[in-house]
């Protein structure tokens, strides 16, 4: 989706905000030699901005305005090195909440609606992301925050909660506990607003059907707004994105070109409005696709597909991009092997093979199976794999993180 008319003359208007500013970034644009733009191609050259960067900004080298235009700031975590600190104006703060509204009307939730929010309050952006959108869509909020499950159950009961924003990882911990109660027939929920964290169509399927609630995945990241940026309909087609606040481009993450709609790469994103802390091409490490055509629901917001892990975990076979997540996705439609597997990529012959090991029980044909899978992953990713299926407990396992990918390409 290339950049159109009119969000050029907002990108120049973010430039020209941070020059003045002679901030942090402002500077950086200003040595590169950015005044502005008037083409496609031209946006395509401007430098990228990267967590790195921002981080060397701390603790308010991004804020653009007057101080006194700046009314918060949030923070993201800074479990590796110095946290990120986003300046927010009241304007800022307000698009926030209005893209936020935006998301929950896509899922069909109205003013009528009782939003339990569990994510975290503070620093962070999550909590009062989801709150703020709520209240301006007129919805009554149970603002609970994180943790304490016996009272968060108590009041999901007496207020009679109807919809549940939370991660998935907590989302599941809930459903397991409301089902362990046999409390099910006192719980309200229709649905369910879950943060960006990637997680498996087997969990979100296990969660749906417990809770017996439809699921949404919200998308954001502290550094843009904060969540709320984009979600999926009812249709399920992906994620729509508000592209009159964001420009989002899809890059190659090896060669920095942005690639056609419809295929991988990392989500870079480019604000469009933002006033505290602007931020041009903006790498997220976040891997994904802008999914071409036309949704059913007939929403003219573009659409991004499910987050599918970050750049780091992408391999390049065959001069194709490739994800575990997707080798994953392939095998979970499998219910004869079990959730272990190893790939393994290697350099024979002057070409790249790929070798998926996967585990299963005595009673399947291990050739026929194999047969089976190749086939699935050659019409997914466009080559055929060698598929070898061994016997169950014969991979690796680890108490930490197992290595699923081995690439001998490298060693
Ligand atoms: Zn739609």
């Amino acid at each position: 989706m290339r950049i159109s008319e009119s969000q050029i003359r907002q990108v120049n208007h973010q430039i020209d905000a941070l020059r003045s500013a002679d901030n942090f970034y402002g500077k950086k644009l200003k040595e590169a030699g950015v005044t502005g733009i008037t083409t496609p191609e031209e946006f395509e050259s401007l430098p990228f901005s990267e967590k790195s960067d921002l981080r060397g900004a701390y603790p308010l080298g991004l804020m653009t305005p007057p101080e006194e235009k700046i009314v918060r700031i949030h923070s993201s975590s800074g479990t590796t090195g110095l946290p990120v600190i986003i300046p927010y104006t009241a304007k800022d703060v307000e698009d926030w909440a209005i893209m936020f509204a935006r998301c929950y009307e896509f899922a069909g939730i109205t003013n009528k609606d009782r939003i339990q929010i569990t994510p975290g309050y503070g620093l962070w952006t999550a909590g009062i992301g989801f709150q703020a959108g709520a209240e301006r869509l007129g919805a009554m909020v149970i603002p609970m925050g994180p943790g304490n499950t016996e009272k968060q159950l108590q009041m999901m009961q007496d207020m009679e909660s109807t919809v549940l924003c939370s991660t998935s990882s907590y989302a599941l911990l809930l459903s397991e506990e409301i089902e362990k109660r046999g409390i099910k027939d006192k719980i309200k929920l229709k649905k369910g607003v879950i943060g960006s964290e990637r997680w498996s169509e087997k969990m979100r399927a296990r969660i749906a059907e417990s809770l017996g609630i439809e699921l949404y995945d919200i998308y954001g990241l502290t550094e843009i707004y904060g969540p709320g940026i984009g979600i999926n309909c009812p249709y399920n087609t992906g994620m729509h994105y508000w592209d009159d606040y964001l420009y989002i481009e899809i890059i190659d993450p090896k060669t920095l070109k942005p690639v056609p709609d419809g295929e991988f790469g990392e989500i870079v994103i480019t604000t469009l409005v933002k006033e505290g802390a602007p931020l041009i091409r903006y790498r997220t490490h976040d891997l994904s696709r802008i999914i071409p055509g036309e949704c059913p629901c007939g929403s003219r917001f573009p659409r991004l597909d499910t987050i599918m892990g970050r750049t780091d975990d992408m391999m390049k076979i065959k001069g194709v991009n490739v994800f575990p997540s997707q080798i994953e996705e392939i095998l979970q439609k499998f219910p004869e092997v079990s959730s272990e597997y190893q790939i393994r990529i290697s350099h024979l012959d002057g070409k790249d093979t790929m070798r998926i090991y996967v585990e299963t029980n005595g009673s399947v044909n291990f050739l026929e199976l194999a047969d089976r899978i190749a086939a699935k992953v050659k019409s997914a990713i466009g080559f055929t794999p060698l598929v070898k299926v061994v016997e169950n407990g014969l991979l690796p396992r680890s108490e930490k993180k197992t290595k699923r990918v081995i690439d001998e390409r490298y060693d």
